[in-house]
């Protein structure tokens, strides 16, 4: 059927000699003194090698063919490992397998050496993964541009139950899947002031008399399709020090002050800034943004070419999309290029500008809407700021034209805020530079319709669209989940690694009984994986035999870990009380994952809190092994890939209106877990497709979210009305869980009480609820098989593949080049 196509001439013995060779020729070893890394090393770039080829010819192929290419601008890539990602690509796993066995090394433990790049927070950093894996695999002529951060995503420890941020040092042993081209580095400029003068015809000429500048070195990735020739790129900019900047200072002797410019220059891309829904205004984070930016527009005029002509082409060649508003500093960038660059009039200049850029708005919490204080913007970019001014001149002067005399509507909608501080906002600049803004998922396109940009979407209706996310079934299924994979390979043929909407196929099977036996034999295996794995990676020791509720994401409040902890904490309460007795009870494993931004403290308290709860419950005999919290730290992609696969039931409990999206969703669904979840994010189009008997809904919506906020929300009200909720705040008070310490958790206590933004306190009694609704579903292991079967049958809208197919048919217009 349609497998991957493998190197076919790479024997073992091939892929041996590689090996070997590549052991003496790039790290000057052979088998008997090679390290870990050499090994791995090795390995890596023996793999890579057969990838190589047909990234030349999709590189040769699209260049000749002067093809439109997508160039998607992210400020994130959670890429996750890529040794069995490209294993994958070039069908050459079991050669690779056995070559290792044959010399005596274990290939899993090899595996198990790569530290994963952990370019991103979270959702957004992962989407930008799939989009680029799911483009490759269409033969879509695409580049992802981003930064290469020296440190990603910190590594979370636990120290007394509270998070403590180690630094990820991912590049210390060196990355063998990387490219870099240091002699195709360009120069970003930084500071200064502009010069205006006035040319014969009278036009007024800028110039930029930057104050500083850094190299921004280009590291190439592959990004090879699945079941096709063609490979794409990753490229991603690193910061370096200008050697005209070191020299002047090294040529007035001043050593020391050389070195600190070199450092300077360098911190660009130092560290990843590890906020999750909040921006940090922080004017290192600028400098990031318009770093990879600028590199990444120059480069791409470079390819279309620079003479006016070339230029006006731009539309045919390129289509830009910003995932959420990082990258929009790019939209004054372009046009700074093509008219005091290049010398193009503002209007057709303009025109080309808004014609090449897209934007994906990720959010709904006006608190993460993006702004930069025009203070900041015109000390690091004086020209960016003054082409946002006159692009908002004219954007104001069409709004007053087609409302005269509302001035009311050209405040809120004006690109400059004046409030509480002058600063430019990043999503309407976005919105008035770009062709289409897209949503992530239905109902949150109409929320950003309706509520976030309504006045944008009143005078352009037709700019606004939805893309509802995905995720790349390669990794997530085929990689993650070899079992089920081998399952569905067997069931409906191998096309759906590919074309995922082929697991409808799988349908019928969910009134198969050997099937569903089958299929809970995985499952059962991928629980005892987790079981290992967490045994091996934290010491934690769980029993396999019970249901694995999971909630792994970010945390944020919004995403109301708080919820779950109140359930756990319930559930322990009744089993205090002799309410519920733990020897009847369906065993219940609760796992979270998540990170804290290091400067959240509501989050990390939230972390210290689980950490607490699970601390006893799991010490303590009373509970007989019925209730077991686990938090394994360092929640990411890798973890991710053996959690996923082993989990019963998916959390997905945010606040009606908060998530826009949500992806770990559709890896859980996908995964044949079965969901439990507020009508939020894509969890409304999860529950559709896979029906409302196969999905635990509880919960406000969010008119009824909207509507109790304007009446004002008593989150005490609650308490005081609810015994059980009551029970369960009060044991947090009491310092059950803080060995009788009242203070420990009283911020988070009296948080709830009085303040509660998030609505945990509302919702409480409706997700009791819907969990005992679990509970006795989960006795009936075959139904709940049966429900579980049909979450991946009915799943396969969730790929990112067919994100891509909807941003090409919607948005990019992007042919795809397939290469022989
Ligand atoms: C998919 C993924 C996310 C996003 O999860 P959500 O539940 O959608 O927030 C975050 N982190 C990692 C490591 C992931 O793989």
């Amino acid at each position: 059927m349609n497998q991957p196509p493998a190197s076919p001439s790479v024997s073992v013995d091939d892929f041996t000699t590689d090996f070997i060779s590549r052991l003496h020729n790039s790290r000057g070893v052979d088998l008997e003194s090679a390290s870990d890394n050499d090994l791995y090393s090795a390995l890596a770039w023996t793999v890579r090698k057969h990838l190589i080829d047909r990234w030349l010819v999709t590189k040769r192929v699209q260049r000749e063919n002067k093809a439109k290419t997508v160039a998607y601008l992210s400020a994130e890539y959670l890429l996750g490992a890529q040794l069995h990602n490209m294993l994958l690509a070039s069908g050459l796993g079991t050669v690779a397998r056995e070559s290792m066995a044959s010399l005596g090394l274990s290939f899993d433990w090899l595996a198990e050496l790569e530290v994963e790049p952990g370019l991103g927070n979270g959702g957004l950093g992962r989407l930008a993964a799939c989009f680029v894996d799911s483009l490759a695999t269409l033969d879509i002529p695409a580049t992802g541009y981003g930064i290469r951060y020296q440190h990603g995503i910190f590594r979370q420890t636990f120290v007394d139950g509270r998070q403590v941020e180690q630094p990820d040092n991912w590049l210390e042993l060196g990355s063998p899947w990387e490219f870099p081209h240091p002699e195709a580095s360009i120069v970003v400029h930084f500071g200064g002031h502009v010069e205006h003068t006035t040319d014969a015809e009278g036009n007024d000429l800028a110039a930029w008399k930057p104050a500083w500048n850094v190299l921004a070195v280009p590291y190439n990735y592959l990004v090879p399709g699945y079941g096709t020739q063609n490979v794409n790129s990753l490229r991603l900019w690193s910061a370096r020090a200008t050697q005209s900047f070191d020299l002047q200072i090294f040529n007035s002797g001043d050593y020391e002050n050389a070195v600190r410019a070199q450092t300077y220059a360098e911190n660009i891309s130092q560290v990843l800034y590890p906020e999750d829904s909040t921006p940090q205004g922080k004017e290192l984070r600028l400098q990031q943004q318009y770093f990879f930016v600028a590199a990444s527009v120059q480069e791409m005029i470079g390819q279309v070419g620079t003479s006016l002509d070339e230029l006006r082409t731009l539309p045919q060649r390129v289509v830009f999309q910003l995932n959420d508003t990082h990258p929009v500093i790019a939209i004054p960038e372009m046009m700074r290029l093509l008219v005091d660059v290049y010398g193009m009039e503002w209007d057709e200049a303009w025109g080309i500008t808004r014609s090449v850029f897209n934007y994906t708005c990720h959010t709904l919490l006006p608190e993460a809407l993006e702004v930069w204080s025009v203070d900041l913007l015109g000390r690091l970019l004086p020209r960016h700021l003054e082409i946002i001014y006159r692009i908002n001149d004219d954007f104001v002067a069409e709004v007053r034209e087609s409302h005269p005399g509302n001035e009311l509507l050209v405040r809120r909608m004006s690109i400059i805020q004046e409030q509480p501080f002058r600063a430019v906002r990043m999503a309407h600049l976005a919105t008035v530079g770009s062709t289409k803004v897209n949503g992530v998922a239905a109902l949150h396109s109409e929320l950003l319709k309706d509520k976030v940009l309504v006045d944008f979407s009143n005078l352009w209706p037709e700019k606004f669209t939805n893309v509802t996310n995905g995720v790349t079934p390669r990794r997530f299924v085929k990689i993650a989940n070899p079992g089920l994979s081998s399952l569905i390979d067997e069931a409906i043929g191998t096309d759906w690694v590919k074309d995922l909407s082929q697991l409808s196929r799988l349908e019928p099977f969910a009134d198969d009984a050997a099937f569903r036996e089958q299929f809970r034999a995985v499952k059962a295996a991928n629980k005892t994986r987790l079981v290992e794995t967490l045994r091996k990676r934290d010491g934690i020791e769980l029993a396999d035999d019970a249901i694995f509720d999971v909630m792994v994401k970010r945390l944020h409040e919004y995403k109301r870990q708080m919820l779950k902890v109140l359930h756990v904490v319930t559930l322990y309460d009744k089993i205090l009380r002799g309410e519920l007795d733990p020897e009847s009870m369906t065993p219940r494993v609760v796992i979270f994952g998540a990170k804290a931004a290091p400067g959240y403290l509501m989050a990390k308290e939230i972390i210290a809190l689980i950490n607490a709860v699970g601390a006893t419950i799991n010490a303590d005999p009373r509970v007989k092994g019925a209730l077991y919290v686990a938090f394994p730290a360092n929640y990411n992609v890798t973890l991710a890939e053996t959690l996923i696969p082993a989990a019963d039931l998916s959390e997905q409990i945010s606040l009606a209106g908060k998530e826009a999206s949500g992806t770990g969703n559709m890896k859980f669904a996908l995964n044949g877990a079965l969901t439990i979840g507020t009508l939020d994010g894509a969890n409304v189009e999860i529950r559709e497709l896979v029906g409302d008997d196969n999905f635990f809904l509880f919960g406000l919506t969010e008119p009824e979210v909207a509507t109790l906020q304007a009446k004002g929300y008593v989150p005490s009200a609650y308490y005081e009305a609810n015994a059980s909720l009551k029970n369960a705040i009060d044991l947090i008070a009491s310092g059950a869980f803080s060995g009788g310490n009242r203070q420990t958790f009283e911020g988070i206590v009296s948080d709830l009480l009085w303040h509660d933004r998030f609505l945990v306190l509302a919702d409480y009694q409706a997700y009791i609820e819907a969990q005992n609704v679990v509970e006795s579903a989960y006795a009936d292991q075959d139904a709940w098989a049966k429900s579980a079967i049909l979450n991946v049958a009915r799943s396969g809208f969730f790929s990112s593949d067919r994100s891509i197919r909807d941003y090409l048919d919607r948005i990019w217009h992007t042919p795809a080049v397939p290469v022989q």
